[in-house]
């Protein structure tokens, strides 16, 4: 087991320009396989975190001051999104972006760049893969993306991911803003895509769906740890079920 990659985050402490602290030595890992949750309000810094992760931090001024991040035996701490895409760690970011004005084909393409030169079969076998966990796109592939659905924009933000073949999703807020039946079934295919293989480190506000997916959870507040351990045992802390489950 020791040679299957897992995220490593080591005491990172996260700055955005000179003032704002985000993170303040946050640490976790996802093991090989794993559903991680990571809770928390408003402004705790869960996006921060998946940024730090991903390569992206510098893209909203933000850099990572202290501490290591690394997936498996690769440093991530100080690279690029293409480095961490090489590496097999992909991000979802928050509020679904697709290209709008770009086809549901188009916006699946977009997603294996910067894995250096395909073959057409590879790239044709990832399309299939996300097909068939998605039927709905596999109809809409010539349709502008724009005039999805909101739930099927989700999908799509998602497919064009999993189009990097990940080893290690992080999905930031796939519930937000969508109707139950489409939050269930973005669930779903959480637990299609982790039973494919892939690990997930999930941000979410709805705890309920987050928890009832991930085998750990960590909750956030303030840029700190607040919380952490097994998915079911936090569920049942007083804490995470008058904050984040809506029980008095
Ligand atoms: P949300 O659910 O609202 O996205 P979050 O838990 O994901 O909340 P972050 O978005 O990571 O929280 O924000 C953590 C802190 O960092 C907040 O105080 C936020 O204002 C700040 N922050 C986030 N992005 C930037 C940025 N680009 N520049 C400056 N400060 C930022």
């Amino acid at each position: 087991p020791d040679e299957l990659p897992a995220l490593r985050v080591e005491n990172v402490d996260v700055t955005y320009g000179r003032a704002v602290s985000a993170l303040r030595s946050v640490s976790l890992t996802v093991p090989h396989g794993a559903v991680v949750a990571l809770l928390g309000a408003n402004g705790a810094g869960k996006t921060t975190l998946l940024r730090a992760v991903s390569g992206t931090l510098r893209l909203h001024r933000g850099a990572i001051t202290a501490g290591r991040v690394r997936y498996g035996g690769t440093v991530l701490d100080g690279r690029d999104p293409v480095a961490a895409v090489r590496a097999g760690v992909v991000q979802v970011p928050e509020g679904r972006r697709v290209f709008a004005g770009l086809s549901v084909d188009e916006n699946l393409r977009s997603g294996g760049l910067g894995l250096g030169r395909r073959g057409r079969v590879q790239v044709q076998e990832a399309r299939d893969r996300v097909f068939a966990l998605f039927p709905r796109l596999a109809e809409r592939t010539h349709q502008a993306a724009g005039l999805l659905s909101g739930g099927e924009q989700q999908m799509l933000a998602i497919g064009r991911a999993l189009m990097a073949a990940p080893r290690l999703l992080l999905l930031d807020e796939p519930s937000l803003g969508l109707a139950p039946q489409m939050v269930h079934r973005i669930a779903e295919v959480i637990r299609e895509i982790n039973a494919q293989g892939t690990a997930v480190l999930l941000v979410e506000q709805n705890a309920g769906m987050a928890l009832s997916l991930a085998d750990h959870a960590h909750v956030l507040e303030v840029g700190e740890t607040r919380l952490s351990g097994p998915a079911a045992e936090l569920a049942r802390t007083d804490a995470v079920r008058r904050l984040y489950l809506g029980e008095s």
